[in-house]
């Protein structure tokens, strides 16, 4: 990219890192200590952004990457932000919904000092929602004895969420997908899709595919996939779905492997579960003509250099998977001015920033003879070098 070393080693690990210790009261009236995580990446270009998970596999190294990549998606689509990400190492599916709401705030008790509407606002990610969400704003608020709705985002709506950020991720991917597929000739109406993953991401861009008219041929989840070259009944899915994405038990007869999914024939592969699915392994057998990436991080840089390699059409994460934080974004700018705006108008505002962001990407990478994803955080990168060389840093 150009850039001094002093640049890179300010970037390559975040500013600031904060693990807790969270004690819980079970149910059973017993205690269960659990670990959290808030990394904040770089806070030149404004407050640090990005989602909480709450996952059994989440760990350190995760979280600051996950944080990198916010950093990278705000900068790509000129939020006044820097990248931030947290995450709790448990299993959500497990636990009650009384544990769940402890455990939230919990969370929020243990990194309050290092959080706030000016400081870092925390988001959903992988298995939390809009009642996590409204159970930590309700903690913050408490904590700080006022009204906070500007400190987490991805609110319902009557707590001050914004209209239309529940599928604002999906909607991203869909409109960037759309974009791609101009570039690689694929009509999305009759076009055939496989999205590995049922969650958040993964269920709303199922329901807007298939009401675009595109075949959506295979689906997964944590215990399997399913796979229907004639397209499968997605409302049935969506109505059987648990609200962790869960659908593939009840559907015997069309089930195959997650593994097996990836490399089903298709026109364009939806990754949007999580880290480290498309690897070296898989990637040359993947049939698809473009990938749209909804998760953060499911190709290596082994697999991105395959599918390159392959001529196919890689829209990475850091673009694909923005659609969330923008309309963050919005919830936030809505919070602070305690005006709010009607679903067209945040479906607009999207569709704007996203088509520009991915023409700016597009255009870096073939400008530069990059792939999409160097191209991506070279566009990303930029905002934030700029940032830190004017404050001083560098
Ligand atoms: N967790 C989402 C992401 O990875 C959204 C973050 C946010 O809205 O701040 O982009």
């Amino acid at each position: 990219m150009g850039y001094k070393d002093d640049v890179y080693d300010l970037l390559k690990e975040p500013l600031r890192l904060l693990t807790v210790r969270i004690p819980v009261r079970m149910d059973d009236d017993s205690i269960k200590v659990f670990t959290g995580y808030r990394a904040q990446h770089n806070d030149a270009v404004g407050p640090t952004k990005g989602g909480v998970r709450f996952h059994p596999d989440v760990t350190e190294e995760e979280v600051k990457a996950l944080s990198m990549w916010m950093s990278i998606k705000c900068g790509i689509t000129g939020l006044p932000y820097g990248g931030g990400k947290g995450g709790i190492q448990c299993d959500p599916r497990s636990m009650s919904f009384r544990e769940l709401e402890r455990l939230s705030r919990g969370y929020v008790r243990a990194i309050s000092q290092l959080v706030g509407p000016t400081k870092d606002i925390p988001a959903p990610d992988v298995f939390t929602n809009s009642q996590v969400m409204a159970w930590m704003m309700d903690e913050y608020s408490r904590i700080r004895e006022f009204d906070s709705p500007g400190f987490i985002t991805g609110k319902p709506l009557v707590l001050g969420g914004s209209a239309g950020r529940e599928s604002s991720t999906a909607l991203g991917v869909t409109i960037v997908m759309k974009e791609a597929a101009k570039i690689a000739g694929i009509e999305i109406p009759g076009s055939r899709i496989i999205i590995q993953g049922f969650g958040n991401a993964g269920s709303f861009l199922a329901q807007f595919l298939h009401q675009a008219g595109a075949k959506v041929v295979g689906i997964s989840d944590a215990y399997g996939a399913l796979y229907d070259p004639e397209g499968l009944d997605i409302p049935t899915l969506l109505d059987k779905r648990d609200s962790f994405g869960t659908v593939t038990p009840y559907f015997k007869s069309q089930q195959i492997t997650n593994k097996e999914l990836l490399v089903q024939e298709c026109d364009i592969l939806v990754p949007a579960a999580i880290e480290n699915q498309l690897t070296e392994e898989n990637a040359p057998d993947i049939k698809a003509r473009i990938v749209v990436e909804a998760a953060n991080g499911p190709t290596t840089l082994k697999a991105t250099e395959i599918l390159t390699d392959r001529g196919i059409l890689l829209v990475p994460d850091v673009l694909a998977s923005a659609g969330g934080v923008v309309v963050s974004y919005f919830e936030w700018v809505q919070n602070n001015q305690g005006y709010y705006w009607s679903e067209e108008e945040v479906q607009e505002k999207l569709e704007k920033i996203l088509t520009t962001s991915f023409h700016n990407v597009y255009r870096t990478s073939t400008d530069k003879k990059v792939d999409m994803r160097l191209a991506a955080y070279i566009v990303g990168l930029k905002r934030v070098a700029e940032a830190i060389k004017w404050r001083g840093w560098v």
